[in-house]
């Protein structure tokens, strides 16, 4: 094995990747982290600061920047803030990769300067490819980056790929739980409360991306990623729903052959790996016992029941700033469901809504993208009243 030393930018260190990023990097003593960045959990990042000692930190809310400032001023790190901050922290000079794994489209403009600055970028942001994958892949090309996905679906292709071309690639398989509520019709999921829709079968995530999958929105957040990621077209991503999670995704090659990744559900392992590829390391955790494992089923995606999947494809393939409106709706209606402000069935009217009022662009730029954003949250709080 060859001694990697990564020097690396966790930025959304107190989110679920984050965290299970710093578990990563806490068992490999080659790593070392220069760099943190969270929305505005002072005393998450506190600790962090005091265990990890990155030279740089920022936290994105200026008066939580305020207040960590105090608390960590025994320290050597330096604080930073809002956006010019996130930007300074996703650039720093001597990070090498930087763990991309901010929830939202706050995640686009840090990634873009990261990718420009040199660094490799562990993916964990869908929303930076959702949005902008016609920008940030060719950037990244240009500037000689890697993108290693560490979506465990992506990751999963991604290791299919190994030794293989993405040209001899028939069709994506793209594996999804279906959710908590899978086999379920729409009229049955009218009452559906947080707490239902918070427990997810096999994952443990954040609330947002929990949602997402009650809901088969992440599933169709995924598939416009994989087309960016994998440089294929919709009609070559097949959803395919398996309940216990174990198969993480498969690729058909041109000759038929398929391979596919399994593992238990551990978000770990793709963490690890975006942070170790191309070597492969121990990995603490359960592995999966063929004697006693009773079956892996299969299902076909219900895209009737669960539109916005179907609307994410339509999305995908109208191109555009539509990936835009579909993700910034859902951002807004998701956090209006967790506030219970609205119905679990309005996440998905509002997506509905929001890409039937939008006159689509053609090969927006960065600013057209977030002004795009800023546009379908006005549209919803008006809808919403
Ligand atoms: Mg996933």
């Amino acid at each position: 094995m060859s001694d990697i030393k990564k020097r690396i930018a966790v930025l959304g260190s107190t989110g679920s990747i984050g965290t299970q990023t710093l578990e990563v990097v806490r068992n490999n003593n080659d790593f070392i982290i220069d760099v943190l960045a969270a929305y505005s959990s002072v005393e998450a990042l506190e600790k962090q600061v005091r265990e990890f000692s990155p030279r740089l930190v920022c936290v994105y809310k200026e008066e939580a920047a305020v207040r960590l400032k105090e608390a960590i001023a025994d320290t050597e790190t330096s604080v930073v803030t809002g956006m010019e901050g996130l930007i300074e922290a996703a650039r720093f000079d001597t990070a090498d990769i930087a763990v991309t794994a901010m929830v939202g489209m706050i995640g686009i403009r840090p990634t873009i300067e990261a990718i420009k600055a040199g660094k490799d970028i562990a993916l964990a942001n869908k929303e930076t490819l959702v949005t902008a994958g016609h920008i940030i892949m060719p950037l990244a090309k240009e500037h000689g980056v890697k993108i290693i996905p560490v979506d465990s679906e992506h990751s999963a292709i991604f290791q299919c790929l190994n030794g293989e071309h993405t040209e001899e690639i028939d069709k994506i398989l793209l594996t999804a739980s279906g959710g908590p509520f899978r086999g379920k019709t729409r009229e049955q999921m009218r009452d559906i409360t947080v707490e239902q829709a918070l427990k997810h079968p096999n994952w443990a995530m954040g609330k947002k991306i929990t949602i997402d999958s009650a809901t088969m929105v992440n599933k169709g957040l995924e598939v416009m990623e994989a087309r960016w990621l994998f440089n294929t077209d919709f009609d070559n991503i097949q959803v395919v729903v398996q309940p216990q999670s174990l198969i993480h995704s498969m690729i058909q090659f041109k000759d038929g052959a398929i391979v596919a990744q399994l593992g238990t559900p551990d978000m770990k392992l793709p963490i690890q790996y975006a942070l170790t590829y191309p070597e492969r390391r121990y990995l603490k955790g359960d592995r999966v016992d063929f004697n006693t494992l009773a079956r892996i089923t299969f299902f076909a995606p219900d895209m009737e029941n669960f539109a916005a999947l179907r609307m994410a494809y339509e999305a995908g393939r109208m191109g555009g700033v539509m990936p835009t409106v579909f993700n910034a709706a859902n951002e807004m209606a998701v956090s209006r469901f967790l506030d219970k402000k609205i119905g679990f069935l309005d996440i998905t009217d509002s997506i509905q809504y929001a890409m039937s009022m939008v006159k689509n662009t053609d090969n927006p730029d960065l600013k057209e993208i977030l002004d795009t954003e800023q546009y379908v949250y006005e549209l919803l709080l008006s809808y919403f009243g």
